[in-house]
Parts: structure tokens; sequence; C-alpha cells
């Protein structure tokens, strides 16, 4: 890869590649855009076929985060790390570490957990920087269950635009962990059909006996015959095979990256699905920990709702323009982050 083309062509400010090697830590951190106030960005560690796909990864998703907060209108731009994992890895150590990269950057990057970081890692970057998120303040609150809330949102607003009333949509749920089971309690008590799947046999049998639920196989989840297909665990879920097949009418879910490719998003336009845009529909956490982190706001309520009024508008532009929801969506975000924050 071109770095530099790369970072050119997707407006990145700045990416910076780091190594410790008295802990095995490897990794890249990239700042997409700081236009609208610190980047916030999530850390991930993972085993990565090699550095070119970690690059690509932090890439992408830090330009994702600058989407996430831009069309929350939150004071917030998008960053990332991705660190990768090896037998090698000294955790304290490698997070300490990290810590000290983060702290470097004086608040122009804020961070906080992702895939394959436990509480204990986030203690430990916090014993080196300030500039981190942990999620175990009372005030906080439940920031699983406000990504929930942000995607049922999202889902009440794509259902009102295919003219399908809430109390008894069927809703296929793939992946029952923290956000998914909560979303499908939500949906349980609006009155929802529910089919549940997981990799975890036991976790969604236990759902499902508790939500009056059916249960799909995971291979299958995706293409049920719901009104609804909530795509709650993995990425890349929506690609040209599952789309061809889907009879769902709606895809909304709270997973990061369920596009295989960005292809993806016109083909799910082509066949009529209406998608609500993963970064717009599982925002809730985000607006919550930087509503409260940035603002010290005691309740992020009305701001996780105004994630349907968004969904509302995008709909409605992309039917408007024959266009997929996800070019809207971008549209609106990059326009936001031009803009710049409000004056005064
Ligand atoms: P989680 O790990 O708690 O839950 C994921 C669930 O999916 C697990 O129960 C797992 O067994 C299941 N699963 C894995 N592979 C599966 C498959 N092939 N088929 C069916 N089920 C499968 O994760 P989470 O925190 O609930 O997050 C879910 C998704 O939402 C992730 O993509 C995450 O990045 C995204 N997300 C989460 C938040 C949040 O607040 N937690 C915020 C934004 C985005």
């Amino acid at each position: 890869m071109e770095l530099l083309a790369s970072i050119a062509a997707q407006g990145h400010e700045q990416v910076i590649a780091f190594q410790d090697p008295p802990s095995g830590l490897r990794g890249f951190l990239a700042i997409h855009s700081t236009r609208l106030g610190p980047a916030l960005g999530g850390v991930r560690l993972m085993r990565y076929r090699g550095e070119a796909d970690a690059l690509a990864d932090v890439l992408r998703l830090s330009r994702a985060m600058t989407y996430k907060c831009g069309l929350a209108e939150l004071p917030a731009g998008g960053g990332k790390a991705v660190l990768l994992d090896s037998s090698a890895l000294k955790r304290r150590r490698a997070f300490e570490a990290y810590g000290r990269i983060v702290q470097g950057l004086g608040g122009r990057f804020y961070t906080g957990g992702d895939i394959g970081i436990r509480p204990a890692d986030l203690e430990a970057v916090g014993r080196a920087t300030e500039w981190v998120a942990r999620e175990s303040a009372p005030e906080l609150g439940d920031v699983n269950q406000c990504t929930a809330d942000g995607v049922c949102a999202a889902m009440r607003a794509c259902l009102e635009a295919r003219g399908i009333e809430l109390r008894g949509a069927h809703v296929a749920v793939q992946g029952v962990g923290n956000v998914g089971l909560r979303l499908a309690r939500i949906l349980a008590e609006a009155g929802c059909r529910l089919t549940l799947a997981d990799v975890d046999a036991a976790r969604v049998r236990r759902a499902a006996r508790a939500l009056g639920a059916d249960v799909a196989s995971p291979a299958r989840i995706a293409l049920a015959d719901a009104d609804v297909f909530a795509p709650c665990a993995l990425g890349g879920v929506l690609n040209a095979g599952s789309i061809a097949r889907m009879r769902a009418r709606i895809v909304c879910g709270a997973a990061n990256n369920q596009l295989a490719t960005p292809a993806d998003a016109a083909r799910l336009a082509r066949r009529g699905i209406l998608y609500a845009p993963d970064y717009l529909a599982n925002a809730g956490g985000v607006i919550r920990g930087a509503e409260y982190h940035l603002l010290g706001r005691a309740d992020s309520r009305a701001s996780i709702e105004a994630i349907g009024a968004r969904m509302r508008v995008i709909a409605h532009r992309a039917a408007r323009a024959r266009t997929s929801t996800t070019a809207v969506a971008n549209a609106m975000a990059q326009a936001i982050v031009r803009r710049g924050p409000p004056k005064g």
C-alpha cells in the first residue's frame, strides 16, 4: 500500500506506527479527523494476517468513527488504534506502552475498548494516560444498553418508512451478546416476534427461553423470512451472496462494518432493502461516552433517540434520489465535518 497516497485519498490527518520491544507491542494509530473535536477511537487487539491488513483496518475504522461522530453531531472526530496480537505480547506492559503513545498525543486522541480488549487492559492504559474512557463509572450508565436503544430508534424509523407496525414485526437477530440480547429484550417488550441465532448454542437457548423467541442456525439467520434482519455479531455479513437471497425488507443492527464491500450498499438499494447504515444505527454507545466524558452530560436519551430522526431523513433522501442510504449518510457526515464546529 502507498501509505501517503492512501491517507491523502481518505483524508486522514495522521497515522502513527509504533512498537515497544520490551513488551512486544506493535501497532498503528490513525487520526482521521479532529476538525469537530478530539478524535475518539477504541483500541483493537487482533491477530492480523499481516501489517497491510492491520493498516487497512485502522484507516477504515478511524474514518468510520469520523462519520459516526459527525452524523451524531458530537464535538468529536474519528480515530482508531490496532495492536497486532502475538504469543510474545506481554499484555500489561504492552497496554501501558500504548497508553504512553496516547498520552504523547496530548488529548488529540481519546481511546477506549474495542474487540479483544479486557477491562484490565484499559486499567493499564489508564496508568499511562488520562485520555482513556473506562466503562465503569456509575453515572455513565450501561453503554451496551445505549447502543441497543439507538439501534431500536433506527429500526422504528425503518419500519415506519416501510409501513410496518413495530408490534408484531418479525425481527431476526444475529448474535445475542452484549448488544443483541438487550435489543432483543426491547423488541420482545414492544411485541415483536423474534428469531435469534448465536454460535454460542447455550446462550441463544437461554435468550430464546427468556424472551419466547425462535432459534435459527447461525448459517441461516441472514436469510430468515423476517421483516428485519438485525446483525449484532460480526462484520461483512452483507455481501453479494447474502443480499441476493435475503428475504427481510430492512437491515438494521449493531455490528460494525456490515457491508463486505462498498458495492454492497448499492446492491441492497437495488433489491429494495432498506439499510440503516451501521455507524448511524450503532452510535448510541459512542454518543453516551462522548456526552459523558466530553460534555459532562448526565443523560443522553434524547441524543440517542435522535438517531431515529436521522434515519427517517436518510431513508427519505435515498428514496428520492434513488440511491443507497449509505451514500446519503456518507454525504451528510462529510458535509457536517466540512462545515466544522458550530460558531460561538
Ligand atoms: P459481543 O461479543 O458481546 O456479542 C457478539 C455475539 O455474537 C456473541 O454472543 C457471539 O457468540 C455471537 N456471534 C459471533 N459470531 C457469530 C455468528 N457467526 N453468528 C451468530 N452469532 C455470532 O459483542 P457486542 O458488544 O454485543 O457487539 C456486537 C457487535 O456490535 C460488534 O460488531 C460490535 O463491534 C458492534 N458494536 C457494539 C457496540 C457496543 O456498545 N457494545 C457499539 C457499536 C458497535
